[in-house]
């Protein structure tokens, strides 16, 4: 397939990983993070990790979406979601995210009118059909999808939409790296970027990782040889003594981002003081609520929401693998008590979580050679 199988030929993807040894400093070992759950299912998906030596080793980073949301978040939505007369609408993965008590999928099964929508748009197209309803929907994200929660509400504004509102839960992914890049937990020699998050916001916003840290950051597509020529750069960068912002992924990554896509997210969105992510805590600046021009179509305005913060359960311990301190199958539920099935935490529910990816491609542990 055109413009697909280019970028899978296992061929080139050897040629690549030779490049990939002939660039390492013998002895020494490189930690890279890929920020983005998408890459951590590529990477699992099609071998990556098999074809590096283990003294590179891929730490996954807190890009999920759905992961981050802490189990307060999915009480707020449920607490809304059994308000009589609402329609409750979100994506398919957030319905099986366990809250303190119950999920959305439960809240559904016990009255709650929780419907899955595939786009926003889905959700206003349900606030039409439905004008004597309220329609709510629960938008997750970073700036990948907050664009199309921004033009959707614009849509909604204009047509006079009343009885449309939404609980806004997306982030921004600047504020956690440099959080762990804080972190005494974690030595991290380089970054593989988000590519999807930097369709929106382009390559600028990551230029803080080389000047202020010293760390490489290369910004990558999704395919196999995309993530292999990313290592490549980032370990040819470290060789050379240099850290940049590199972009991989200029095949679909303006360097300034989608300019269009930020001026609308800027009208409707302004940024929270701080937000609770699973795992990491509060983390100031790090989310969007709506601005003041569009308080009608909040949520957590017009319903009451409980707005508690809810300790994860003891077992659970998405918060090392959200920051990268440990691989899933370190946590002693992984697989056993906690299985896409039956998740207790998120990183196993998304289909982008890394707990996710393990299971679902049967990386349960590594030995591998030392270069
Ligand atoms: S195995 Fe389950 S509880 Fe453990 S870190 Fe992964 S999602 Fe969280």
């Amino acid at each position: 397939m055109r413009f697909v199988d280019e970028f899978r030929d296992a061929q080139l993807g050897r040629v690549v990983a030779g490049e990939i040894l002939a660039a390492l400093e013998p002895g020494r070992h490189y930690k890279v993070m890929e920020v983005c759950g998408g890459h951590t299912h590529s990477i699992y998906k099609y071998g990556i990790d098999d074809l590096l030596p283990a003294n590179v080793e891929l730490v996954h980073g807190p890009g999920c979406p759905v992961c981050v949301i802490p189990m307060g978040r999915v009480d707020d939505g449920i607490a809304v979601a059994r308000n009589e007369g609402v329609i409750f609408t979100c994506f398919g993965d957030m319905l099986r995210v366990p809250g303190s008590e119950y999920t959305l999928l439960e809240a559904k099964a016990q009255g709650a009118d929780v419907r899955m929508v595939y786009s926003p748009l889905d959700a206003l197209r349900i606030a039409r059909e439905n004008p004597d309803r309220e329609v709510v929907f629960f938008a997750i994200g970073f700036e990948t999808t907050a664009p199309s929660t921004a033009l959707t509400l614009k849509r909604a504004k204009a047509e006079g939409m009343t009885n449309f509102t939404c609980i806004c839960n997306h982030v921004t992914i600047v504020p956690p790296l440099r959080a762990l890049l804080e972190s005494p937990d974690l030595r991290l020699d380089g970054f593989i970027g988000p590519g999807h998050v930097c369709t929106v916001v382009g390559a600028r916003p990551f230029e803080f990782i080389p000047s202020d840290y010293g760390r490489p950051v290369v910004i990558s597509g999704f395919e196999p040889l995309d993530i292999l020529q990313s290592i490549l750069m980032i370990l040819r960068q470290l060789a050379e003594g240099r850290a940049e912002v590199e972009n991989q992924y200029k095949r679909v990554v303006p360097h300034e981002g989608n300019l269009r896509a930020l001026e609308v997210m800027s009208e409707v969105f302004e940024l929270r003081p701080h937000f609770e992510w699973r795992g990491l805590g509060f983390i100031s600046q790090s989310a969007l609520r709506l601005s003041a021009a569009y308080r009608d179509f909040d949520a957590e305005e017009r319903f009451a929401v409980p707005g508690v913060r809810v300790a994860d359960p003891k077992a659970c311990q998405c918060g090392e693998v959200l920051k990268g301190v440990i691989k899933p199958w370190e946590c002693k539920v992984f697989g056993t008590a906690c299985t896409p099935e039956h998740a207790i935490g998120t990183c196993m529910v998304s289909p982008e979580g890394a707990c996710a990816a393990y299971y679902n491609y049967g990386r349960y542990a590594r030995t591998k050679e030392v270069v």
